[in-house]
């Protein structure tokens, strides 16, 4: 029998175990008698040792010129690429996706890497004409310091990049913690970054669970900003956690996304988008389309062929190159999602595929559940409200275009949205009326690119967009520069104040 690898954390350039030598088992959620590795279980003595790390290479790397630190970055792009693969495997084997989309999430690690190192050499301010002679004003970015980085497991190197690169391109250092069922991906990152030339103390990785590592990375006083992607639940504890010392908090949280189907939608296309957005990942994309809002006039043709392709999804182990959909992550997800089929049936939508675990041969050793799609659900019932974040998708009717706009509208979420028509009057009126952070036409509900900005409205987020040139907000804020050259008194300008 093969010996498991044990992982450790990454302090001031150092890989280190736990201060209380405990550790945790990561266990492949296709198969959880696999155990992948051990990874440390972290507590507040590690984290401070982290953020101590972080506070003293701030001095150092707020300091590098920022087309320098841009060119370590470029490097990290340049090794992603080389061990696309490798990682890819590693990520589908402890998160379960498969391989086709856990070699898109390190993409998405690839192209932020990429792109961030290009703004290295902008980080755009301003220069403006002053109101007096003989002098200049001007605006730069400042990096905030130690920035804390808490991720999700669906993204598990993808969200962590979005975080970290934009966070070092702005000069500051930081600690990370990422998901505890997806460690892996996170320590090939910070492994990455450590190979192309991070100094020591830049990056800090502490593995661990939310309570014992995300509590004390949140309210020590050298954190300046503290940057989390995960569940609205979480993320109001961290908001909460954040405001007594009015720390920078920004916060990417849970979705209820949707696919508005129009009478004159391209059938095809729409039941593609719906099968993609609703089971790709299993449900379990941040933008994942957990509800899809049909014309009335093409609501049963709609279902029918929806039906139809959702029977032929091949669910397995991610690694197998024939299969399309993976397991959920963890047997609590897995207990979720059972809950939320009952419920749906006690709500009365009506079961049209799916509906159980799966549980048997193979498939007996993961969390395995049918993509499931309920027909004739209720705006208001749960299933059509609640985040599930499991191969679960809600249809429902609408008798025209504003009612099906009011019907996607109508939850407490805002990430993503997209619509299948012919109408382009009706493209951009949806366009302009859905209230979400990003839209599509005629595509699914999934699917971002890293040089535009992304995040959500309502309980999805807090105001600030991740990737694009808007991460940049995120991590340095303005300075305003006044430089006098005229020699005059400051008495002589007072009127100006
Ligand atoms: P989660 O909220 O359970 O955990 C997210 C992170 O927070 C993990 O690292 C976790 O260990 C940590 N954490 C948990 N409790 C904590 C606490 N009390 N203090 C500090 N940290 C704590 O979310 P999850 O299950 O990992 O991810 C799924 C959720 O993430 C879904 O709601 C999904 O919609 C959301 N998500 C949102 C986006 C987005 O961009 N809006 C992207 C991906 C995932």
């Amino acid at each position: 029998m093969s010996r498991v690898p044990e992982f450790r954390n990454f302090i001031n350039g150092e890989w280190t175990t736990s201060c209380s030598g405990a550790t945790i088992e990561n266990r492949n959620p296709a198969d959880r008698s696999q155990v992948l590795g051990v990874f440390q279980k972290s507590g507040a003595q590690d984290v401070l040792k982290a953020i101590e790390a972080a506070g003293e290479a701030y001095k150092r790397w707020r300091l590098v010129p920022a087309p320098r630190r841009a060119e370590i970055l470029f490097r990290v792009a340049e090794i992603l690429v080389r061990r696309k693969e490798e990682f890819a495997r590693d990520m589908t084997q402890e998160m379960g996706k498969v391989l086709a989309e856990t070699r898109g999430d390190v993409q998405e690690a690839i192209d932020m890497s990429y792109f961030t190192a290009g703004e290295g050499r902008r980080l755009y301010g301003q220069t403006t004409p002053a109101e007096l002679p003989n002098k200049f004003a001007m605006s730069v970015r400042s990096p905030l310091g130690v920035c804390s980085l808490i991720t999700p497991w669906n993204f598990p190197m993808a969200i962590p990049s979005w975080k970290l690169i934009p966070a070092l391109v702005c000069g500051n250092t930081v600690v990370l913690k990422p998901a505890t069922d997806t460690p892996h991906s996170a320590y090939n990152l910070v492994k990455t970054c450590e190979e192309a030339g991070i100094p020591g103390g830049v990056i800090n990785l502490v593995t661990g669970s939310g309570a014992e590592v995300g509590t004390p990375m949140m309210t020590h006083p050298e954190v300046k900003l503290v940057s989390f992607t995960g569940s609205t639940e979480t993320g109001k504890t961290v908001s909460e956690a954040c405001a007594p010392a009015f720390k920078h908090c920004n916060l990417e949280m849970g979705g209820k996304n949707v696919i508005i189907v129009m009478d004159d939608a391209k059938l095809d296309l729409a039941v593609e988008g719906a099968v993609w957005g609703g089971f790709g990942t299993s449900g379990q994309r941040c933008t994942a389309a957990s509800r899809v809002v049909v014309h009335k006039k093409v609501y049963n043709q709609f279902i029918d062929r929806f039906a139809t392709q959702t029977r032929l999804l091949r669910v397995g182990n991610g690694l197998d190159p024939n299969v399309d959909m993976g397991p959920v992550i963890n047997e609590s997800q897995l207990k979720t999602v059972i809950n939320y089929a009952e419920i749906g049936k006690s709500e009365g939508a009506r079961l049209v595929c799916g509906g159980n675990p799966l549980q048997k041969g193979e498939l007996a050793k993961g969390f395995f559940h049918e993509p499931t799609i309920f027909s004739d659900v209720a705006p208001k019932m749960r299933i059509a409200q609640e985040e599930i974040f499991g191969p679960i998708v809600s249809v429902l009717p609408a008798n025209d275009f504003e009612e099906a706009v009011e019907i996607a509208n109508d939850v407490k979420y805002g990430l993503s949205a997209a619509i299948y028509t012919q109408d382009i009057n009706r493209a951009f009126a949806a366009m302009r009326d859905m209230v979400t952070g990003i839209f599509y036409v005629n595509s699914s509900t999934i699917g971002a690119e890293v040089h535009l900005p992304f995040g959500g409205t309502k309980q999805t987020g807090n105001g600030h967009r991740e990737a694009g040139i808007q991460a940049l907000d995120i991590f340095s804020e303005w300075k305003s520069i006044y430089v006098d050259y005229s020699g005059r008194l400051q008495k002589a300008q007072i009127d100006h104040d």
